[in-house]
């Protein structure tokens, strides 16, 4: 294996695990691991879980153990931020000055949470969720804090709500559409989680905006579209992220909604790659960039970046994955839905025990399990294997999930037809957030 130097600019979930895999395959080379954060890369899910109802300590989110940096011969470099790449020289500029020489570079910057931009969006007691401190601190307010007002009602803002309502607060959910999650998982399903929170006590406020946070010194009260107003001296704001691109743009590397790659993870710029929340990458099922926010996005597209960085040129076509635990409903989500047309469940939702199927004209675009076990993986095959569903059967428990062929239909007859409605579909959204 040829020696060269890899340099991996953002510690998270993504640089780690291309640190890892670059080892993994073989590498003999020199990895340098750079983190703008003051830790070890770390896995942020539980940040709005357990970690932040105080149920695990920083040592369980960790994504690799120090020894296996050490043992594996890669410097991460914490505390320490690159602000510029220079192509031409095939260099990376930090913060201290230094200049880290790279034949590989690995752009996986994450995500920042948007701010809200607010009169009196600024004031002490508003917070966001992204790193360790940021829970520490959201706990922390919690422990003292009367009336807790969540913002926004995507996932972060369902999960923070749901924890601080399981520490015993008093909390109020506000979000501009009818139900929680409505933008992912549309109405129906949105109404099984608008119902497990208020069963467990959150006070939902939906079809509400903020239009402005009060108080003297900090905050005391946010005032709603409507003219009313809720008591809160704790307000955690989770109305989604935005890609960290600056420095890839400024490198002159093609931006949009993301860092552009193509199927390999590679940018505009050769030998320069992006991976995890800040990458828009091309995905070939699609046909499209869709840039995706979440855990398992992170981990594996980390790992497919640094094939790509040793010249093993992979297409990565993973079916995104994601799950969420909130109260007792414990979901897995596989699949890609921009729009459908239809939703259907595989036993009843009221129950809490489901599978639920987006579908658009006839194809399967994504699947839901909602404390069912070990649905998730026959529902990514179906959804990758784009043929038309025979819905009657989808639904019926009686035919296990994991058979492709008696839940798919099979006549060219239907199939033609299908095709035919399918060229019909509109796509609206390109991206999938954890927001
Ligand atoms: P990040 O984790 O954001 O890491 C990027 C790192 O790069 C950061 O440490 C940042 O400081 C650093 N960095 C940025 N710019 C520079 C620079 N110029 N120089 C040096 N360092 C830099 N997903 C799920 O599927 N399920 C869940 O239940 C779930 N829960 C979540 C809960 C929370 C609170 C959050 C915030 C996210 C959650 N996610 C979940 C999403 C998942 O955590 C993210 O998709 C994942 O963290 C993305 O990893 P990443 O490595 O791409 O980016």
């Amino acid at each position: 294996m040829t020696t060269r130097s890899f340099v991996i600019v953002g510690a998270g979930l993504a640089g780690a695990s291309a640190a890892a895999a670059l080892r993994k395959r073989g590498s003999d080379g020199r990895i340098v691991v750079i983190g703008a954060e003051s830790h070890l890369p770390y896995e942020r899910p539980s940040l709005s879980k357990d970690y932040l109802r105080g149920g695990s300590d920083r040592s369980a989110l960790l994504a690799r153990s120090d020894s296996f940096y050490r043992d594996n011969a890669i410097d991460v470099r914490t505390s320490v931020a690159a602000t510029d790449i220079v192509p031409r020289e095939r260099v990376v500029v930090l913060t201290d000055g230094s200049r880290v020489p790279y034949d590989r570079l690995l752009l996986s910057t994450g995500a920042a949470p948007r701010r809200l931009a607010v009169p009196g969006g600024d004031l002490p007691g508003i917070h966001y969720l992204r790193t360790i401190e940021d829970a520490d601190s959201i706990r922390a307010a919690a422990a003292t804090a009367g009336y807790a007002v969540v913002v926004g009602g995507g996932w972060i803002g369902a999960e923070v709500a749901a924890s601080l309502r399981q520490l015993g607060h008093r909390v109020t959910l506000v979000a501009p559409t009818s139900v929680p999650l409505e933008r992912v998982l549309g109405p129906e399903v949105g109404a099984v989680y608008r119902d497990l929170h208020v069963r467990h006590g959150v006070e939902l406020a939906m079809g509400r905006r903020i239009r402005a946070v009060g108080g003297r010194r900090r905050v005391e009260a946010v005032e709603l579209d409507d003219g009313s107003r809720l008591e809160a001296d704790l307000v955690v704001v989770g109305i989604g992220a935005v890609p960290r691109m600056q420095i890839a743009a400024r490198a002159g590397l093609a931006v949009g909604d993301g860092i552009e790659v193509d199927e390999t993870l590679e940018t505009s710029v050769p030998g320069i790659f992006a991976a995890g929340d800040a990458a828009s990458a091309w995905h070939p099922a699609f046909g499209r960039r869709i840039r995706v926010e979440h855990w398992d996005n992170a981990k594996r597209q980390g790992a497919a970046a640094a094939a790509g960085m040793l010249g093993e040129r992979e297409p990565y076509a993973r079916v995104p994955y994601f799950f969420s635990d909130q109260f007792d409903l414990s979901m897995e989500y596989a699949g890609h839905a921009p729009a459908w047309n239809r939703v259907v469940f595989r036993g009843h939702p009221a129950s809490g025990i489901f599978v639920a199927f987006w579908l658009n004209r006839g194809r399967l675009l994504a699947g839901m399990n909602a404390n069912v076990e070990g649905a998730s993986k026959a529902i990514s095959a179906l959804v990758a294997s784009r043929r038309p569903v025979a819905v009657d059967r989808l639904v019926d428990q009686c035919v296990p999930l994991d058979d492709i062929d008696a839940l798919t239909v099979q006549s060219a007859v239907a199939r033609r037809r299908w095709w035919k409605d399918d060229s019909k579909s509109r796509i609206v959204r390109d991206r999938t957030a954890w927001e």
